[in-house]
């Protein structure tokens, strides 16, 4: 059996332009992939329109490409993919695997995480009710490229979750999952910030009855080397006029180092000297401090 060829991916929301936490992201990513001579797509995640920024998508596409970090395919947005998301949610329906749910966010916070709502034997559609898994079965360990063994933290697997929000959007959990896994992913590099929100995802492959792609989670920047952390500089765009120092820059964040020959080398010849010498190994196993999305 000839192993499955790579396929990586980058998976940015629109909310706004890059800053050097997602170029690490994006970096990480496209080294791995093009280490394993695989493909690296770039999937545009923009199914919440309140929290998009417009003009986002196109601004990071144009930062991506200033930064010679150039993508297979044409990029993948998932305001277009509704049908592939509804399709998949009738089937864990039809599977039992979800209910409606009309509780507040409030009520469902004074139950705690890992509580079932009244609501949970609620097969019948309802307009204006979210729809949820019903989160019986998750992995309570799984084993990251970057950070080792990862163990659930106080059950934090077995939380409910949204798959379609009360709104009618679709929940993140679900379209990551159906994507990645319509996109043929093989491996998921991406920030310590989503560290968690894995065990959930892992909970929706096996509804699916689909094999997981490998999963590497690379530390969360908190700050830019060499600069205090502050809320404003984390966030801040990146400047496509000095790609190759923000290249140079996530490289170091990652554990690479590159020689002082290559400060006066062109980002092409960087990058090349960066997909030889690349590894996860390498890459130091920071957790991140702002695990978001669970
Ligand atoms: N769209 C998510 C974000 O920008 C990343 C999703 C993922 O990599 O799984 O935070």
């Amino acid at each position: 059996n000839k192993p499955a060829a790579y396929v990586g991916r980058f998976a940015p929301s629109p909310s706004g332009p890059l800053h050097f936490g997602s170029l690490v992201a994006a970096l990480g990513s496209y080294l791995q992939a093009r280490k394993a001579k695989g493909r690296w797509l770039v999937r545009i995640e923009d199914i919440d329109p309140p929290r998009e920024v417009k003009g986002a998508s196109q601004t990071i596409l144009d930062t991506l490409e200033q930064h010679q970090l150039l993508w297979d395919d044409i990029p993948v947005y998932q305001s277009q993919r509704s049908t592939l998301y509804d399709n998949k949610i009738a089937w864990l329906i039809a599977q039992g695997d979800t209910y409606y749910c009309h509780c507040s966010r409030a009520s469902l916070a004074s139950l705690g995480k890992h509580a079932l709502c009244l609501c949970a034997t609620n097969k019948q559609a309802v307009s204006g009710a979210s729809i949820r898994f019903n989160n019986t079965q998750a992995p309570r360990a799984f084993f990251d490229g970057v950070q080792g063994k990862v163990c659930a933290i106080q059950n934090a697997n077995e939380a409910q979750f949204a798959i379609k929000r009360k709104d009618g959007l679709y929940a993140y959990q679900l379209a990551v999952v159906v994507d990645d896994i319509a996109q043929g992913i093989t491996q998921v590099v991406r920030g310590a910030d989503l560290l968690h929100a894995t065990f959930y995802q892992l909970a929706l492959y096996q509804a699916f009855g689909i094999e997981a792609p490998e999963y590497a989670h690379l530390p969360v920047v908190e700050s830019r080397p060499g600069q205090k952390l502050s809320k404003q500089n984390h966030a801040m765009a990146l400047d496509n006029k000095t790609a190759k120092k923000n290249i140079i820059d996530a490289l170091n964040f990652l554990g690479l180092e590159p020689s002082s020959l290559l400060k006066t080398a062109e980002l092409k010849d960087v990058l090349e000297w960066a997909v030889n010498v690349w590894e996860l190994k390498a890459i130091p196993a920071k957790l991140a401090s702002n695990d978001n999305r669970i």
